[in-house]
């Protein structure tokens, strides 16, 4: 996060000019825009055809498909007309004599207008876009060179590739080997920096390394090993480290997170799979800490552990240790990661798991050792598997100790019978197979009172009995006073 500060929620605008030389180059650029998703609608209604006989609408849509095709940008393409001189949120282009009320310069070929909103996290995202054509110049559809005996005008597809790479969030490219150069010259494509630069802005997750949320405690610490938000989110200028914890839900859930540190300024945030923030916390009125509870529908989000970029406080520097206690309330099962296979097959099923102790109503992962428990899972069999004879295996992880439910109901010490995969049941396996891995365990009757307990489901089958199908992320139960 950056230093926190009074917020205005205004709106900027950026003109972006593509020229015909750099003679009179008077386009300003603002650090920081790309939009929140890769992934936005863009309105185009060109009337005319150039005389290459190709529709300005077709050259336009090609254009917008290079970049779909080069790049992870996407463009929905709406064919109906809208004003793109209207603030309307609504992205789109046509070709007008006026830049929206001004002249246009005398040597620019079109306009791309922008609109910014601030975000929690990261610099101001776009939130409208729109190409202005200047329709006094004239305009031809065509590849290669600009100059070609016998072809009057100026390539509109390469134009609209340079508007639109404005509209994506890339500045001009000084480099000439580049559509994002400042002048249209022969280039008719998308050209590796071009590329690079929509990667640079979209892709940024790929340059941080994301963990799988394991709800209960967990120690980690932000310091210059890090990821930074800037590289989370390119375009912004916010330094300061963060780190990325994935989760998916399948039914809603209540989250409560703590962030707790002695050194470190905590910052905790909860983003969509686009980072968008939906929920933080950086008030730290508690020392150094953060807490944070957020209701959220089905999806994937992800846990962000934050500082800021600049000290606030005497007592929180901006790098350190952390802990991080994660506590889900949910009306049902959720995903247990990703599916996995012992000998690296590829597999096409999905775990989904609970511990409740009302009989389903909720089911959540930490327990008084008074609780009534019952462990369900939910396995949606790989379409491949279903109807062959197979089993089921239920596996708890207590420290090092590797536990295997069998035939019995009784849990037995995998140590015991070392290379033996032990079966909970045998059967032919249907689409979704349901159990309660466990019913009414009460740990108290048990003699535990504080206890930490990894279960892991899986399904093999019986042609191939050293195989076994499994999920990535444990179900992890969590018994205290
Ligand atoms: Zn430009």
């Amino acid at each position: 996060m950056t230093r926190p500060m009074l917020r205005i929620h205004t709106k900027f605008l950026s003109l972006f000019v593509l020229m015909l030389s750099s003679m009179q180059v008077s386009a300003f650029e603002i650090d920081g825009s790309r939009w929140p998703t890769g992934e936005i609608e863009f309105y185009v209604a060109l009337d005319g055809t150039a005389a290459s006989g190709i529709s300005w609408n077709a050259a336009f849509i090609a254009a917008m498909n290079y970049w779909n095709d080069e790049t992870s940008f996407n463009f929905i393409l709406r064919e109906q007309y809208r004003d793109p001189c209207l603030s309307d949120g609504l992205n789109s282009v046509d070709f007008s004599d006026n830049l929206c009320g001004s002249e246009f310069g005398k040597n620019t070929l079109a306009v791309t207008v922008q609109s910014f909103k601030s975000a929690i996290l990261g610099g101001p995202t776009i939130s409208e876009a729109d190409i202005i054509i200047d329709q006094n110049k004239e305009f031809n559809v065509y590849d290669g060179r600009l100059a070609q005996s016998g072809i009057q005008g100026l390539d509109l597809r390469r134009i609209a590739l340079h508007e639109l790479g404005h509209v994506i969030g890339l500045g001009h490219e000084p480099s000439s080997a580049a559509i994002m150069a400042p002048e249209i010259s022969n280039l008719d494509r998308l050209q590796a920096d071009d590329i690079a630069g929509a990667q640079m802005l979209y892709d940024g997750v790929i340059n941080c390394a994301v963990n799988e949320l394991v709800l209960g405690s967990f120690n980690n610490a932000l310091d210059a090993t890090d990821c930074t938000v800037s590289e989370l989110l390119p375009g912004s200028s916010d330094t300061s480290p963060i780190d990325l914890y994935r989760f998916a839900l399948s039914n809603p859930a209540t989250l409560s997170l703590s962030m707790t540190s002695s050194t470190l300024d905590s910052v905790l945030l909860i983003a969509d799979e686009n980072f968008q923030i939906i929920g933080f916390d950086n008030k730290s009125i508690d020392l150094c800490n953060s807490s944070l509870t957020q209701l959220l529908q089905p999806g994937t989000y992800f846990l962000l552990a934050n500082t800021f970029d600049t000290q606030v406080k005497n007592e929180c520097g901006i790098s350190g240790g952390y802990k991080i206690d994660a506590s889900m309330r949910s009306g049902g099962l959720n995903p247990l990661g990703s599916s996995a296979s012992l000998t690296g097959a590829a597999i096409n099923a999905n775990f989904n798991g609970g511990i409740t102790s009302d009989g389903g109503v909720s089911f959540t992962n930490q327990f008084v050792p008074a609780a009534s428990l019952d462990v369900a899972v939910r396995i949606d069999i790989d379409p491949q598997h279903v109807g062959q004879a197979g089993f089921l295996v239920i596996a708890a992880v207590v420290d090092e100790q590797i536990l295997f439910l069998n035939e019995q109901g009784q849990f037995v010490d995998s140590a015991a019978n070392p290379g033996v995969i032990t079966r909970a049941s045998n059967k032919i396996l249907t689409a979704v197979e349901e159990s309660t891995a466990i019913d009414n365990l009460v740990p108290e009757s048990l003699g535990i009172s504080e206890m930490q307990v990894d279960f892991f489901f899986g399904y093999g089958l019986s042609s191939s009995p050293n195989e076994l199908y499994y999920h990535q992320l444990p179900l992890r139960l969590i018994i205290a006073p």
